[in-house]
């Protein structure tokens, strides 16, 4: 494609980008495609000869877009939001015209030291240990691979990358609210899933410290090796904060290497009110956060921060002679932070984000994003057909339905069904969890355009559709 030709489609493009985010609350939020309704749409033979840009996009229009479920549209409350804005989205066409592979210093200067100071400013904005170092990682998922590959190398003073090991003696420890990526990061790292100990919860979800130190000691007194622990800054299910003040003392006093998983609600340190979330956390080795679900960065961008940089880059450094470089002593190879070798050049949309919001931008949104959330439990605690079951520590709210008619037994498959009609109807988009044996919907709003009006609204949507089904 010459640059002639591609001012010409860009410019349609970012007209019809532009439409798409003036028009995405009058489409259905949740795709009503059935299963293989797209698959059999779309030809099984490859194209033999190209086609215009034109036909492409009259096929994107036809076929694609409705198999899309809009985790734009400000109803989209379901899961965690992932998040997006207008600076991130035209960053992203600038990342992709650069196509920069940012590996090493010197395959893109700019790259490095823009990740290197957005770094910085992220400590700043969320008030975090001055002498903590991190790169951008793709997702949560790998920076706690990372964290525990790290941890296991810095235990054994780096030779299990050397000589191998039998994992079956290492414990690791997280409660049983913390997230799956948890699991499959004990799996991926060799230590065997058995020795992932799920540690119970207090009546508030969080993690039962108590418990914690039962389960190292008695692990001590049989000879394993209480390696890692993970605390949840906010879980998946209920947005708990375990209390990570107390966790890392433990820790401490047995040299277990503590990880934070903040990855939802780390945004919310921004908030000086949400200070108390974070009591503790310089006991933390690692922490990460995703500002792709929450500070309005596009997927994907997962902040990873550590204590000792440096046992991070002995665990993943291998420098094969044609990837020396002059400059290896000055700068930062980011290669050598983690477990990719070509990496994104994520940086430019944080920097895009930070500067077009400014920390006070940031903050507003955050805040109100709470407070609005805060409000909406309220009503619904009030009303004597629903309750709040869980606190709200950011903006998340885990509720059900509890008709005055219906009996115990009947709510699981009440609630389920509310939810679905809910979603079928395209209005908005809820999903749930599961609390104990209960079956609770959660809503979380993040969309950076959100209003307290998008959650009137949606309020009396699921007060509507619950009166329907009555
Ligand atoms: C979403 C989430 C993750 C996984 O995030 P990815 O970036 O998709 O890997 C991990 N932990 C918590 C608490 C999460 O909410």
């Amino acid at each position: 494609m010459s640059p002639e030709e591609f001012r010409i489609h860009a410019h349609k493009m970012v007209d019809r980008m532009a439409d798409y985010l003036a028009e995405v609350e009058q489409y259905p939020v949740k795709s009503q495609v059935k299963p293989k309704e797209i698959l059999n749409e779309l030809p099984t033979d490859l194209p033999i000869s190209g086609g215009s840009m034109d036909s492409i996009m009259i096929d994107f229009e036809k076929t694609i877009l409705k198999g899309i479920t809009h985790w734009e549209s400000p109803y989209f409350f379901g899961y965690f939001p992932a998040s997006k804005s207008g600076p991130s989205i035209l960053a992203e066409m600038l990342t992709a015209t650069l196509g920069s592979q940012c590996m090493l210093w010197a395959t893109s200067p700019a790259a490095a030291e823009l990740e290197e100071r957005m770094m910085g400013w992220l400590k700043q904005l969320l008030h975090l240990p001055k002498a903590w170092q991190g790169c951008i990682q793709d997702t949560a998922s790998t920076a706690t691979l990372t964290a525990l590959l790290t941890a296991r190398e810095r235990y054994s003073n780096f030779q299990i990358n050397q000589a191998g090991f039998d994992g079956s003696k290492f414990r690791i420890y997280c409660s049983e609210q913390a997230h799956s990526s948890i699991d499959k990061a004990v799996k991926i790292a060799g230590f065997g899933i058995d020795n992932l100990v799920k540690i119970p919860t207090d009546s508030s979800l969080r993690l039962d410290v108590g418990l914690l130190e039962q389960a190292i000691k008695a692990d001590l007194q049989t000879g394993l090796i209480p390696l890692f622990v993970i605390a949840a800054m906010g879980t998946t299910g209920t947005t708990a904060v375990d209390p990570i003040d107390k966790i890392g003392a433990l820790c401490t006093s047995h040299s277990i290497w503590l990880h934070v998983d903040a990855a939802y609600s780390g945004t919310a340190l921004m908030l000086e009110e949400k200070a108390w979330m974070g009591k503790g956390l310089e006991y933390a080795d690692s922490f990460v956060f995703n500002p792709h679900k929450w500070m309005f960065v596009n997927f994907d961008c997962s902040i990873y921060f550590v204590k000792d940089s440096k046992s991070l880059v002995n665990t993943f450094s291998i420098t094969p002679e044609y990837l020396r470089t002059e400059e290896d002593e000055l700068v930062n190879n980011y290669r050598d932070w983690g477990i990719q070798l070509g990496r994104r050049f994520r940086a430019l949309k944080l920097w895009f984000v930070l500067r077009y919001y400014g920390a006070e931008g940031l903050k507003t949104r955050i805040r109100n994003h709470c407070r609005w959330v805060e409000a909406l439990a309220l009503k619904i605690d009030k009303h004597p057909d629903f309750e709040v079951k869980a606190e709200v520590t950011v903006n998340l709210v885990c509720f059900r339905w509890k008709p005055s008619l219906a009996q115990s037994e009947q709510l699981n498959a009440l609630n389920e069904q509310l939810m679905k009609r809910i979603n079928d109807s395209g209005k908005m988009f809820l999903s749930h969890t599961k609390i104990g044996r209960d079956y609770v919907i959660r809503l979380a709003a993040g969309h950076p355009e959100l209003t307290e009006q998008h959650l009137n609204h949606a309020w009396d949507i699921i007060q509507q559709t619950a009166l329907a089904i009555e």
